[in-house]
This record gives structure tokens, sequence and C-alpha cells, in this order.
């Protein structure tokens, strides 16, 4: 931790943009940011264990420190932090941060709620250890944004969250480390919550307004497509509870297994203008 603060310059501005590496546009697209906005930009490449639900995935985790580097470089890193599993967790670690509520729904329900405590354990201790002004996280994971504002009020930690706009494919997929585990045939399905996403923000434009008909036609939607969701819900884009109606905070959230691997999605999605 010393030397992660001496390695950063005091009284310059210092932007935090954490990872779990295989880097894409994604990434790329925060750590530009985090480069616009701040004189130092510090990029974290840690596979964090303790977020992992299922072993499987945590072993296939992609991982290419070399590639990684050099990427988050040209994208205008200073400085990279790449520390070993029992460096940030060593012999006799036992605290963790947990947010209650919000980390039972959702991706919390079905990765479990440690999920989003190792998320939130790890962010704190990135947080606490580089002290950035800002640290950059993707709306791709609206939930854990989320959870990280609530961690960052809660414990009133003195650091500015910036969420980015999710990075695409040309198609639609939401770009995802995971995503290189998909055969060309599970890729197309994995389009289904992206489509799914597009043809209800169609409808509430075309002035439908009633929730269960826009969710269930989304669902049907992903059911035809062959990645019918684990979950697909019209939720407050700043507390992740269920919403009966739209309201201008409205935010469409689903998950799909697809394959080997889940994917998940979101839009902001908002009542239309009355037509007349
Ligand atoms: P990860 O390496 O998957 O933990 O992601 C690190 C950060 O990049 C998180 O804040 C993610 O939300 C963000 N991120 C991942 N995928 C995307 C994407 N397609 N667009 C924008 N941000 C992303």
């Amino acid at each position: 931790m010393a030397a992660l603060r001496g390695a950063t310059t005091p009284a310059r501005t210092l932007g935090l943009v954490p990872t779990m590496g295989a880097l894409h546009e994604g990434h790329l697209s925060l750590i530009r940011q985090a480069r616009a906005e701040c004189d130092q930009v510090l990029v974290s490449l840690f596979v964090n264990p303790t977020q992992f639900d299922e072993q499987d995935d945590l072993s296939a985790y992609p991982r290419d420190e070399q590639r990684d580097m050099a990427m988050a470089q040209e994208a205008g890193a200073d400085l990279l932090f790449a520390p070993r599993a029992d460096e940030m967790y060593p012999a006799g670690h036992r605290t963790s941060v947990h947010v209650d509520g919000l980390t039972e729904r959702w991706e919390g329900a079905h990765r479990g709620s440690s999920h989003f405590d190792g998320v939130a354990t790890v962010v704190v201790k990135l947080l606490n250890m580089a002290a950035p002004d800002v640290a950059y996280f993707g709306q791709k994971d609206a939930q854990q944004a989320v959870v990280i504002r609530t961690v960052v009020r809660d414990l009133n930690l003195p650091v500015r969250i910036c969420v980015c706009p999710t990075v695409r494919d040309p198609d639609g997929l939401a770009l995802s480390s995971r995503n290189a585990r998909l055969s060309p045939a599970e890729r197309r399905r994995g389009l289904a919550l992206h489509r799914a996403l597009v043809e209800a923000e169609r409808r509430v434009a075309a002035g439908e307004s009633d929730v269960t008909a826009l969710l269930s036609g989304a669902r049907a939607t992903m059911a035809d497509l062959g990645a019918p969701p684990e979950y697909l819900a019209l939720v407050d884009r700043d507390t992740f509870e269920p919403l009966g109606a739209l309201t201008p905070r409205a935010l469409l959230t689903v998950a799909a297994r697809v394959g080997p691997i889940r994917l998940i999605d979101n839009t902001l999605i908002s009542a239309a203008a009355p037509l007349n």
C-alpha cells in the first residue's frame, strides 16, 4: 500500500480504473475517460477470487498481463497495479464489506450475495490503497455500480464515482472478457439480450406503458432466440428495486446463461412522451 501511494504523485488528480484484466474496448473507454479527466491514471488488474461464485469461471477467466499492460498504456494509463491474491488477502484477512438488501437481488440472487461482498470489499481495498480522486466503472455492470456508489456514500469514502456507457460490438453484444469463451453459435444466441432491450425500447417509444406486457414481450424475444433470461426486470436505476410502472429512472436489466457463461446487459428506458 505504501508503495502504491508512493508511486502516485501527490497534489495531482488521480483516476483509478479497477479491472480484472483481459482488457477490451469497454475497459479502454474507462481508461480514456480517466486520461481525459485526471493528471494520473492508475489501472488495477486483479482477478478477484472472492467475487467468483463458480470455481470453473475463476479458473477459465482469461489472463494475459503483458497484453493488458500494453493495451492499458496505449489507452493512457500511467501506472499498472497487478497484485497477487496473497498480497490482497494475506493469511488472517477477515474483514468484508456488505451492502444490505441491494446485494441480495438480481445478480446477488443468482450468484449469491457473497459475490457483491467480494466486489465491495476489493473495491474499498483498492480505493484505500490508491486514494484516487475519481474511480471509473462501467454501466454494463449497472448493479455493481450502484453497490459501489452505496458503499462510497455510506462509508463516506472521499472519491467521486464515474460510471461510463456500455461499449458494444457493432451487432450490439455488450463487450465482456468472458465473450471470448462463446462459440460462434453461442455468440449469436448471446445477441438475445441486446435484441430484447432494443425491442422493449421500441415498444415504449411506440407508447407501450404496461410493464407486464413489456417484460413478457422481451422474455419471449429472448426465448425465441434460444437464450431465455435468468432474470429480466424493470428496476429503479438508483436502488434496483423493481418497478411496477415506467418512471424517468427506469432501467431494464437482464441476465442469461449462454453456453459456458452468464451474460448481463441493461438499458435506461423511460416513459415515452405522450403520443397525441
Ligand atoms: P471487469 O474487468 O469485468 O471487472 O470490468 C472492469 C470494469 O470495466 C467494470 O467497471 C466494468 O463495468 C467495466 N466494463 C466491463 N465491460 C464493459 C463494457 N462493455 N463497457 C463499458 N464498461 C465495461
